[in-house]
């Protein structure tokens, strides 16, 4: 007799299919695929039949999975997207399945479990300070929104203004700080709690989009509170601000220093690239993504903060039929309420990858990288960055030819990656965040992109 749950079961058995699949198939979907997006379309069903749950999943699976982008493969290196490594992807699963609410403990015993286990591995392996507060959120922008929102209140705090009653209208004016290549979604982060985002004052980057420490502005205190934003992984070139310099010019204006980093700050993780995160433990506060380089699924990014209670005073909430205090209640650090309990993929992937699993991750990305480098760089490609963690950007004789070269490795389809604006002209840029790509598949692609290149050069 068919159950219920036959629809879960297929479900599963497709997902273990695409994902068994999915490099034999390549990163991008073949026209036909996205033309056939169309059957799913359709006026909205009146009463659909009893077979309609097992006929959605298939249509689904038949449907979407081949007009997806291949990111979970090896061969997919557009914009900063990881991939997913198995247990993650089984952790989810199972997580869908009890659909836990993590918002309090008392909603999820599970999650509240996973999150204070989660949060103590987290800080030990990045190397902060052991009372560090830690909150799952959606990705990077929410995180340095959470950030900032935590750093203007406890900023504001120390100068008489309870942003939280009283909203920022007459407040002292919080003076920011950002580098020049800091990512656009840091701005659209600050815009979003009030802070601004062309009210800031930017400070020069160098050839490789560091934050110049010289050049940081003779800000006076007294006439409103410092918040400097760092980056750990510039998005283009991959590079580190000098946070040892930074850090010691917000203390001397009793600032607070945020450092965005999204894919960078796993750099923490491996004891290779302890040169590159120098002086990062002394943020108050920093962000990443779970979904990009620790490749777990969407939607995870982390909020980590050094100050103790700061995220409680920004987030709390109180209604009359909330239980008191009970642990970790992650409604009242995170902008959500009810939420998904994004801690358990993380935890899973920790607790299988390891420590050494980890600085494995990162430096198999980066070995990568520089093999992708190497190679472009010997076919008489500019190599534009120090390729000093998972990120290349190059270009092909100009910035028109450049773009021509890019339509074609598009056109080809065995590999995927995109463009991007540097130093006034279009470049590629070259990302290894997937967990699968190994030195060879990188190899293979760098063959990939020169092959393209002669079919560009002769034409
Ligand atoms: C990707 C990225 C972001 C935004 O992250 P989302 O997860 O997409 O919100 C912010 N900063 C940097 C440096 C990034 O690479």
């Amino acid at each position: 007799m068919p159950s219920d749950l036959d629809v879960v079961r297929l479900a599963a058995d497709r997902a273990v299919q695409y994902a068994a699949t999915i490099d034999a198939r390549g990163p991008t979907p073949t026209p036909a695929a996205l033309a056939a997006l169309a059957e799913l379309d359709g006026p909205l069903p009146d009463r659909p039949g009893a077979d309609a749950a097992v006929a959605t999943i298939e249509l689904l699976a038949r449907i979407g999975g081949p007009a997806t982008m291949g990111t979970t493969g090896a061969s997919y290196f557009g914009f900063v997207n990881g991939a997913t490594v198995p247990v993650a992807l089984g952790a989810a699963m199972l997580t869908a399945a009890w659909d836990q609410n993590a918002a309090l403990p008392v909603m999820s015993p599970v999650a509240a479990a996973l999150h204070d286990v989660t949060r103590r591995w987290l800080v030990e392996l990045l190397g902060f300070g052991a009372d560090t507060d830690v909150a799952f959120v959606t990705g990077a922008t929410v995180a340095n929104a959470t950030c900032l929102a935590a750093a203007r209140d406890a900023l504001l705090v120390e100068h008489g203004w309870d942003v939280q009653a009283d909203g920022l209208f007459g407040a002292p004016p919080v003076q920011v700080v950002i580098g020049a290549k800091a990512h656009s979604t840091l701005r659209k982060s600050l815009g979003l709690v009030g802070l601004g985002r062309d009210r800031v004052i930017v400070v020069p980057a160098d050839d490789q989009g560091r934050l110049i420490a010289d050049q940081l502005p003779d800000l006076d205190p007294a006439a409103g509170p410092v918040l400097c934003c760092a980056q750990a992984g510039e998005v283009n070139t991959g590079a580190f601000d000098p946070f040892g310099p930074i850090a010691d010019w917000v203390v001397e204006r009793r600032g607070w220093l945020h450092v965005d980093g999204a894919f960078g700050l796993w750099a923490a993780a491996d004891p290779m690239r302890a040169g590159l995160v120098r002086g990062l433990d002394r943020a108050d506060s920093l962000a990443t993504d779970g979904h990009k380089w620790l490749n777990v699924t969407y939607d995870s990014g982390i909020a980590f903060v050094q100050r103790p209670g700061a995220l409680r005073r920004t987030f709390s909430a109180v209604a009359g039929y909330l239980p008191p205090d009970d642990g970790f209640e992650a409604m009242h650090h995170t902008p959500q309420s009810s939420q998904r309990a994004r801690q358990i993929e993380v935890w899973a992937v920790l607790r299988t990858l390891g420590r050494a699993g980890v600085a494995e991750l990162v430096q198999q990305a980066c070995e990568s990288a520089v093999a992708i480098a190497d190679r472009l760089g010997e076919s008489g490609f500019d190599v534009l960055n120090d390729v000093v963690l998972n990120q290349v950007l190059v270009r092909f004789v100009d910035g028109p030819t450049t773009e021509r070269l890019l339509a074609e490795v598009q056109r080809d389809g065995r590999i995927w990656c995109g463009s991007t604006q540097w130093d006034g002209a279009t470049a590629m840029r070259i990302s290894v965040s997937s967990w699968k790509t190994t030195v060879a598949d990188a190899q293979r692609a760098a063959a990939v992109i020169v092959e393209c290149a002669a079919r560009v050069s002769d034409a």
